[in-house]
Formats: C-alpha cells, structure tokens, sequence
C-alpha cells in the first residue's frame, strides 16, 4: 500500500473540524497551537474538513469554517482537503485489511449487541464487543442473509498501547481495556477513527494535536498505526477550556462561535492573542503579537491543567487592541455598525476623526459604535437631564457660549480657552460650563472633552443644536 508517514522529516500540524455547526472557541484555540507550532518549526499547516457525517454536514458550515479561520488569519499551507473526497482511499486500505483479517465484516444486528452490553453489565463487566464475528470465531458459521456488515478492526488482545503524549506525558493503556472497533458503516463509509488515521498518515502529519476530549480514541488510532505497519505521529492533547465557575463551556459563558465574537464587536488579534493564553503561558506576558507567539510557541508551556475561559480578560485585551488600531481601519468597521442603528454617517463628521477621539475609551467595536452614534443623531432630551442641567445658570452658560463662539476659531484650543473665559467670567467651576454645554449639543452630561467635542462637530452643527437645546428648556420653561 502506499504510504509513508513524516518521510518529509518536516513538521506538519492539522486542524481537521467537522462542519456541522459553527466553529467553536475550542477548536479555534486547537487550531492556533497547531498553526503556532508549524510555523515556529517552519512546518506546515493543513486543513482538513472531517465531513462523512452526511447528514450532519453542510456546505454553511464549511464556509463559517473557512470564514472563521481566515477572520483569525490562521492561514493554511494545504487544504481544505475534504474527508468525503477521499472515500475511495478508505476503502482500498479498508479492502487489504480485510483480506488478511486485520478487519472483518460484523453482522450483530443492534439488539443482539444491546443484550450482550445487558449481560456484561449484569454481570458487573465493562460492556464490550466480545469478538463474535471475528474469522477466527466463525468458522464453518454462514453470514445471516439480508443483512449488511459493518467492517470492524481486529484490536489485539493483549499488550499495551503506549506513547508519550505531547502535553500530558507517558500515557499506557492495555488493550484489555479496548474492543473491536467499528471502522466502517456497511456502505464502506470510514467511522472517524479510521477515517483520522488513514488521512494523518497520508497527509505526513508529524504532530496531532487536539482537545482532551480525544485522548481516549489515541489508543485505538495507534492500533490502526500498528495494524498498518505506519509510523504514528506524536500526539497531544490539549486542555479543556472550562466556564469561569469551572463547569463545560457553553453558550451560557458567552459566545462559543467564532464569528459571533465578530458580531460583538471583537478585534480578530484580540481573540486570536486571548486564545493563545488559554492554556499556553510565555512568563507573565498577556498581551503579544503574531510574531511573538511564533517565535515563543512551544509544548513545554502547554498547560496540563484546564484553561478557564475570562471573558473580562478579553474584553481588556480588545480594549487594548482597539486603542492601538489605526483609526481609518476602525472607522471601516464601525461605519456599518452605525448605520445599522439607522443613522447616517454624512449627517455627521469625518467617523476616522470621531473613532480617534473615542477609541481610547470602548472595549469593543460595538461599545465605539455605540459612543461614536452620538455625533450622527439628533440630540434625544430627557426632561429631567434637561431640568438639572438647563436650568435658569445652565442656560445663561450656554448663552454666554453661544455669543462667543460666533467669534472663535473653530479649533479645540480656541474653544476650550472660550469655556475657560465663561468659568471665570461666571465664577463657575468647570463641570458647571462644561456639563450644560454636552447637554446643549448632545442630550448627555458625559461626553468625551466637551472641546473636542465641539470641534467635531464644527461650528455651523453647534450653533444649530445650541439654539435647539435653549428653545427646548424655554419651552419646557425650566
Ligand atoms: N473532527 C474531529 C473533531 O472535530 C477531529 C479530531 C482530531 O483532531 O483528530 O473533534
């Protein structure tokens, strides 16, 4: 048969997800130790769509695989390689397996391998396939008629299954412990552990590495390894990423799908940095680049340990990304946002000059939006905003503003000197000027730097909103 597994003598990592829903934090995070690890062996990484569930399988999903994996830009040196392309492959190295025994046809329907699990259990035995249809079981015994086999592997008897696993150490199971394992339905479609072990070993893959939810299929995957005279690759097993309260991540925690972080307005470096610390350590850095985790990547800072999802954390991490991004860039990903609250970005200022001024201060894309909507809408009044701070000083403060502004040089530090001169012409304090006049122009009393402000929205904006603002508390005759 041919095959030949790590001849390249190169590193190659795969992620190999299964497209029957979106792609899962966990896997993202699986996927990104697997890229780091490649590219910091100067290796290769593979995608592989693990697609012979048909019916659970969809073409949606295997975009949002592919969507998710390139919003994180974790890109892939081969693939997608997709399982349901290679089913005659399964097959052949099926058929040679079973012309010498090393697998064989099963006809135990479902109920007689329900009674025989009854019996064991009974009987106080862990339940297992007790080998019935083995060719060594059946001699001279004819296959019922008119039922179709299911293909399973002869696991040997006895010996142990050992290898030293990347992230946990030496791990050595009996095979005592293991059964016959369903390889392939009777339409010859492959279950996923042969599935896994014929791609890995075509595809040369040197290190699998994947979530500790595998690590039980290890041993039988290396059985097939062995039964097929391949060489198997290292294995790893990474840690679990549990909720903040220790339980199973679920939807609960917060989002679990990639590209919802994308919805909630999360900067793609941010999450692809906070899944780098989940279970992954360089000394005591949180925040690094791409490059950074390519140069530290290594399987010696793998945790053993659960990693514990913290969502605060990554809030901190995007409001620090989002900080350092730059504002054109920023305004390209809020403008939808914006307008997806119905407003309009021509009815206000250059959105580039709006997100500069506001960034400093959002944690997520959404929370700017949310700050940045101010200067595309019309002042909405709440009456007891306006009582407070339009009262008889508030509005004689805007008035006084108002008058000079006329004259001022549309520019924050001619405008900030003018509310300067209203604090001591009035004997006020700063918030007294300061807070009726983001009141005036936006409806609220906290704003970032009222000058700053002003000057975005420039001088035709703010005279127009101040005489609203004045008319509306006349009006309310505050
Ligand atoms: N399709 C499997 C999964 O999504 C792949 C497991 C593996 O990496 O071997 O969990």
């Amino acid at each position: 048969m041919n095959q030949s597994s790590n001849e390249l003598g190169e590193v190659r990592t795969r992620i190999a997800p299964s497209p029957t829903g979106m792609l899962h934090l966990g896997t993202a995070r699986t996927a990104l130790f697997c890229w780091a690890f490649a590219r910091h062996h100067g290796g290769k990484f593979i995608l592989r769509i693990e697609d012979t569930d048909f019916e659970r399988s969809t073409e949606q999903s295997v975009q949002v695989i592919l969507d998710s994996m390139r919003w994180l830009d974790l890109d892939v040196d081969e693939g997608p390689v997709r399982q349901s392309e290679r089913l005659p492959r399964y097959r052949e190295v099926l058929e040679a397996m079973l012309v010498d025994g090393r697998a064989y046809h099963c006809y135990s329907s479902k109920e007689e391998l329900d009674a025989l699990r009854d019996t064991q259990t009974a009987r106080g035995d862990k339940p297992r396939y007790d080998g019935r249809w083995r060719p060594e079981n059946i001699r001279g015994q004819m296959p019922p008629a008119g039922v179709a086999p299911v293909f399973r592997f002869r696991n040997p008897d006895d010996g142990d299954v050992a290898w030293n696993d990347l992230v946990k150490g030496p791990i050595s199971i009996s095979n005592r412990e293991l059964d016959d394992l369903v390889i392939a339905r009777s339409d010859w479609v492959p279950t996923y552990n042969f599935a896994v072990v014929v791609d890995d070993a075509d595809m040369q893959i040197s290190h699998v590495m994947r979530g500790e939810e595998h690590i039980n299929n290890t041993p039988r995957q290396i059985n097939l390894y062995r039964a097929l005279d391949w060489k198997p690759p290292h294995f790893g097993h990474l840690p679990l990423i549990l909720a903040p309260d220790g339980s199973k991540l679920s939807k609960r925690h917060g989002a679990v799908s990639v590209m919802q972080y994308d919805t909630d307005g999360f900067l793609p470096e941010a999450l692809f940095n906070y899944l780098a610390r989940l279970g992954w350590s360089h000394g005591d850095d949180e925040k690094f680049t791409r490059e950074q985790l390519v140069e530290w990547f290594d399987l010696r800072h793998v945790n053993r340990a659960p990693a514990q999802y913290n969502l605060d954390k990554l809030l901190w991490l995007n409001g620090e990304y989002i900080k350092e991004a730059d504002d054109q860039r920023l305004a390209r990903l809020v403008a939808p946002r914006i307008e997806a609250r119905g407003l309009q970005l021509a009815a206000g200022p250059s959105l580039i000059r709006v997100v500069a001024l506001l960034k400093d201060r959002s944690r997520t894309l959404n929370e700017l939006s949310d700050s940045a909507s101010l200067f595309y809408r019309d002042p909405v009044f709440d009456t007891k905003i306006l009582a407070e701070h339009l009262n008889a000083q508030g509005r004689s403060v805007v008035q006084a503003f108002r008058e000079s502004a006329k004259a001022t040089t549309w520019e924050r530090s001619a405008l900030n000197a003018a509310i300067k001169k209203i604090v001591s012409d009035f004997k006020l304090k700063m918030p007294q000027v300061a807070v009726p006049l983001r009141v005036a122009v936006t409806g609220q009393p906290q704003t970032p730097s009222i000058d700053a402000v002003l000057e975005l929205f420039g001088k035709e904006t703010t005279l127009a909103r101040l005489d609203a603002a004045l008319a509306r508390a006349d009006s309310a005759q505050l």
